[in-house]
């Protein structure tokens, strides 16, 4: 209900929402960057989008774990010209899973990391420009 309401407070259109927190799991083998990961959860923790328990896991073998956020390790996932990519599953009107994968030109931005995890968290593309959630980020 939270997550609904901060939703409605803040404009975003969304997938769908998580039942509960979830936990997100950082893959080390996506070498992403940790600490602006935990800065862009502070962001969205900060507009009512919170996770529970954070997992620095060394190496994810199976892309799809149930009912949690995974940064993923990009093996060919992002697109050419593309700074991330989240895929999201829903079912019976909630989050089921969401995985990020994030480009090697964007594993040190937090706009891009930000992004992307707001997709983790059920959120859609906007129409505003100044947004983080507008469909083209820079990898600044
Ligand atoms: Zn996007």
């Amino acid at each position: 209900m939270f997550l609904f309401l901060a939703t409605l407070a803040f404009g975003y259109d969304i997938y769908s929402t998580w039942s509960q927190h979830p936990d997100l799991i950082v893959c080390q083998d996506s070498g992403v960057n940790n600490k602006k990961v935990l800065d862009a959860i502070d962001y969205w923790s900060n507009r009512g989008y919170k996770v529970n328990d954070i997992i620095f896991k060394k190496n994810c073998e199976e892309e799809i774990i149930q009912g949690k956020i995974v940064i993923f390790k990009d093996y060919g996932r992002v697109k050419e010209k593309e700074y991330g990519r989240t895929h999201v599953v829903w079912k019976d009107g909630h989050m089921a899973h969401a995985t990020v994968f994030i480009s090697k030109d964007a594993l040190d931005s937090l706009t891009v990391i930000k992004h992307e995890i707001g997709h983790a968290f059920g959120i859609k593309h906007t129409e505003d420009i100044h947004d983080i959630m507008y469909v083209k980020v820079s990898n600044n």
